[in-house]
């Protein structure tokens, strides 16, 4: 009976927060974008390790103990990149985009060449077909050697964790703007601890360890998620709790959610994105 009273409020309760959610009720007025675009402080500008290639040291010859025999040399950043552990799902190694799915569940209307995927404007955000929960994401990202606009119209992109929170990806490269909305920010909640972009042409590196939220009743979290990103082997968030939905007028609204996917935006310039992989936690 007492289990029975319990299955009974419950059901209650989602049904009430149904009603709410089909309901209409009044949305704040006169909010602007501007209202949540905080400036100050900016993100300290780092200048990120180097890919350094070197060699193997020789069982016995003429250089000097403990010594190398060349001194390492610094490599095309955009030659190298480690490839997915045996543990991973890989979501893009170049070859193909069987994993993802265009807008309203068509086919992806982004290019893939010389095992590159790159934005084709207006053809609208790719999401993968899996859905996730835990998750370490690896994806590598790279800004147009054409640059154009400024601020938030240049390179951006953006990555949307379980569908609806943004990982911002921006060529933030000699270009500053709002400090929640550079490249390695939850836009429009946290900044980034620092800049640590290459230059466009050259690979950026996210590594993203996310938690998914808990939710009571109502739809709101009990525990919030959280978010690690680490920007070309820089930490920029670190175990940051994420405040909801990654909104561009307003602020962050908290739905309870399940599993969701990964998916890439589309905001109108063409930023190059390869080896993508994820594995769950
Ligand atoms: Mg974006």
């Amino acid at each position: 009976m007492k289990k029975l009273m319990i299955l009974a409020f419950c059901l209650l309760g989602v049904l009430s927060a149904r009603g709410q959610e089909q309901k209409e009720y009044p949305k704040p007025k006169g909010m602007q974008p501007r209202h949540t675009e905080f400036w100050l402080p900016q993100p300290p500008v780092i200048t990120p390790g180097s890919f350094v290639a070197t060699v193997d040291m020789p069982v016995s010859g003429k250089v000097k103990k403990g010594q190398p025999a060349t001194a390492p040399a610094t490599v095309g950043a955009s030659d190298i990149y480690v490839t997915a552990p045996s543990d991973a799902i890989v979501l893009f190694d170049g070859s193909g985009l069987e994993e993802w799915v265009g807008p309203k569940g068509a086919a992806p209307g982004w290019q893939v060449a010389d095992g590159v995927l790159t934005i084709v404007p207006g053809t609208g955000e790719i999401g993968t077909k899996r859905v996730f929960h835990d998750f370490q994401l690896h994806i590598e990202w790279s800004e147009p050697v054409d640059i154009q606009g400024e601020s938030q119209e240049r390179g951006n992109s953006g990555i949307f964790l379980q569908g609806r929170y943004e990982i911002q990806v921006l060529d933030n490269y000699h270009n500053e703007t709002y400090a929640s909305g550079g490249a390695g920010s939850i836009y429009k909640q946290h900044a980034p601890l620092v800049n640590a972009m290459r230059a466009p042409g050259q690979w950026n590196v996210y590594d993203i360890i996310y938690e998914a939220p808990t939710f009571k009743k109502d739809g709101t979290f009990r525990t919030y998620p959280h978010v690690t990103v680490l920007h070309n082997g820089v930490v920029v968030q670190n175990h940051t709790e994420i405040l909801g939905t990654t909104e561009y007028v307003g602020f962050p609204h908290q739905r309870a959610h399940g599993d969701g996917p990964i998916i890439l935006q589309d905001h109108g310039n063409p930023v190059r994105f390869r080896n993508i992989w994820i594995r769950e936690l």
